[in-house]
């Protein structure tokens, strides 16, 4: 798959080369799939395309497909190894986000009920046209441009 180069000095870009030794328990043409080395809880697993994209926002349409369509199967094998209850897929996007590798990288946390880690996250409430506003400047974002091809 096409795609940007390895950036040198990414930690991702040296564990898909194999220069930084990993857990690795699945790969494919695109991507592999390693312990995450400080897990949340044991047995979390990043899933990490093998072309350097910074941020998830970036990443060819085909390559985010080809991790999507291998995550059922990684999060199955997670829960059934770990023996979960259940399990977390998250991205974090961006610094502000927890981002802390600029590759982009999906995590897969196998939860418990009886846990330590702190979730859901708070939740907040839309006022007034709040809500619709929000939806109208997403959508607008999401229409074609006429200007591109
Ligand atoms: P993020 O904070 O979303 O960018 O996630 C980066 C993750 O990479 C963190 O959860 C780290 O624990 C994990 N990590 C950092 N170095 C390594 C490494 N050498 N091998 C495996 N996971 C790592
Ligand atoms: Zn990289």
């Amino acid at each position: 798959m096409s795609g940007n180069a390895h950036e040198p000095s990414c930690l991702f870009c040296k564990i898909v080369r194999g220069d930084i030794p990993s857990s690795k328990v699945l790969e494919t043409e695109d991507a592999i799939a390693f312990l995450d080395i400080h897990p949340v809880n044991k047995g979390h697993v990043l899933v990490v395309p093998k072309h350097h994209h910074p941020h998830l926002v970036e990443l060819p349409e085909a390559l985010a497909a080809h991790v999507g369509s291998i995550l059922p199967r990684l999060c199955r094998a997670v829960q059934a190894a770990t023996g979960a209850d259940g399990f977390n897929v998250i991205i974090n996007n961006g610094t502000a986000a927890g981002q802390t590798v600029d590759h982009g990288h999906w995590h897969i946390i196998p939860r418990f009920h009886d846990d330590p880690v702190e979730w859901p996250w708070p939740h907040s409430e839309y006022v007034g046209d709040e809500l619709g506003q929000m939806r109208f400047r997403i959508e607008r974002e999401l229409r074609p441009n006429p200007n591109d091809d």
